[in-house]
């Protein structure tokens, strides 16, 4: 029996448990190990925010994908790893010993990026946690008019900004003051000049302030910003850069520059052939991709064949995704901006297009596909298109 060890719910691997449901491995015992028992797809969370969604809507269940693909589900998160002796060490103490890993457990913030944001700061991730706490704010809103600062000036903080806005300030009412503080002299600053451009239009309409100083400090009550401006703020909302996991150190797998895992195109780790990884917690050694929910979707097909194919002995298919992919930046409301490459447009069809895609995705995963009656042996792997 070779024991399989799946570490972290994340888009990838949502799809290999769906893929494991429908055609299950004779001779492979499988374990997810995840803090939740759900997980929040965080392309819909900023709809949360504005109040467009329930967080059920937003949530893919892992105990009955779990269950369906017939992997055994642990809930606690990775402490460390040994990828000499092949093991991962969870915070619940038990050590889970594999032949073959697959990590996708995301990125995550550095909590100490800005002097006081781990004591003042409200993460968005965990999404978990933030969903807990932005519910708390929301009863805070009921007496007086915030001041809320969003810092991080990339998708997550403009969409999160617009958000928060639409549900503070939506129908007529003003409970909140927003401001967006980008920190990179721009908004969106891996986008085209044309998105920008319509990005600041919606930014100005929605009477969201845009500073692009950089936050370096954040204390009760206030955010100081490089240029010496100090900011009135009730609850600052931090949606800075990700980093990799800091469990990975010492775990002998190689790392980029960054800490994040080096994989090679099969997904494969660079230095442990047994261990993949997918999502933001990986890193290619032959092209950079960016860390998004899109990538770590498109992952998902390819992981599940390459992960098939290893632990049947058969040869592995490289994935190389399209360069170019479509955005669509949800604007509060029912609007959004869409982006491909150089091309942009904006309305509210994209939102429409937006929510059909996210609500398609979840809904996928929610009623897994139980296992076919007569299974196929692994070694039966049709050639599938990994890369969608
Ligand atoms: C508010 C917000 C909105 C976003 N909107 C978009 C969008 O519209 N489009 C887009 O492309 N990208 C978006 N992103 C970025 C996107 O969320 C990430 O790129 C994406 O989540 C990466 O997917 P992943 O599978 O690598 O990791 P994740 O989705 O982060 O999943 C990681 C999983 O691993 C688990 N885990 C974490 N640590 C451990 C551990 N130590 N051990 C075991 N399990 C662990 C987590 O609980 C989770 O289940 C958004 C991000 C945010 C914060």
């Amino acid at each position: 029996m070779k024991r399989l060890v799946l570490l972290g719910g994340g888009h990838a691997h949502v799809h290999v448990l769906a893929e494991l449901a429908r055609e299950p491995m004779p001779g492979v015992q499988a374990v997810l190990a995840t803090p939740y028992a759900r997980q929040i797809y965080s392309g819909m969370v900023p709809g949360w925010m504005a109040g467009h969604y329930t967080l059920d809507q937003c949530s893919i269940a892992l105990e009955p994908l779990a269950r369906a693909a017939k992997v055994e589900l642990a809930l606690a998160p990775a402490v460390s790893m040994n990828a000499g002796e092949r093991t991962v060490t969870l915070a619940d103490g038990r050590v889970a010993e594999y032949d073959v890993l697959s990590i996708d457990t995301g990125s995550m913030f550095d909590r100490d990026a800005i002097q006081g944001a781990r004591e003042h700061g409200l993460f968005l991730r965990p999404i978990e946690h933030f969903v807990q706490l932005y519910e708390r704010l929301l009863a805070l809103a009921t007496d007086r008019l915030l001041n809320l600062v969003v810092i991080g000036g990339g998708a997550a903080g403009f969409e999160v900004a617009l958000a928060v806005n639409h549900r503070f300030n939506g129908a007529g009412q003003e409970r909140a003051r927003i401001c967006l503080v980008t920190g990179a002299g721009t908004v969106l600053p891996g986008f085209s000049p044309a998105v920008r451009e319509r990005a600041l239009g919606v930014l100005r309409r929605a009477r969201v302030t845009l500073l692009n100083q950089r936050c370096i400090e954040i204390s009760s009550g206030q955010v100081q910003l490089d240029n010496g401006a100090r900011l009135v703020c009730d609850v600052p909302l931090l949606a800075l850069p990700t980093v990799a996991p800091g469990w990975l150190q010492g775990s002998a797998l190689a790392l980029d520059a960054q800490g994040f895992v080096s994989t090679t195109p099969t997904l494969q780790s660079a230095s442990h052939a047994e261990v993949f990884a997918a999502g933001d917690v990986a890193s290619r050694n032959d092209r950079e991709l960016p860390r998004s929910g899109v990538f770590a979707v498109r992952a998902g097909p390819a992981l599940a064949l390459n992960l098939r194919r290893h632990l049947a002995g058969g040869p592995l298919q490289p994935w190389q995704p399209k360069e170019r992919s479509l955005y669509l930046l949800s604007c509060g409301g029912r609007r959004a901006i869409a982006s491909w490459g150089d091309l942009s447009a904006q309305g509210r069809w994209a939102w429409v297009w937006k929510d059909w895609i996210d609500r398609r995705f979840v809904a996928r995963y929610a009623e897994p596909v139980p296992a076919a009656e007569a299974a196929l042996p692994i070694s039966a792997e049709r050639g599938r298109d990994a890369a969608p």
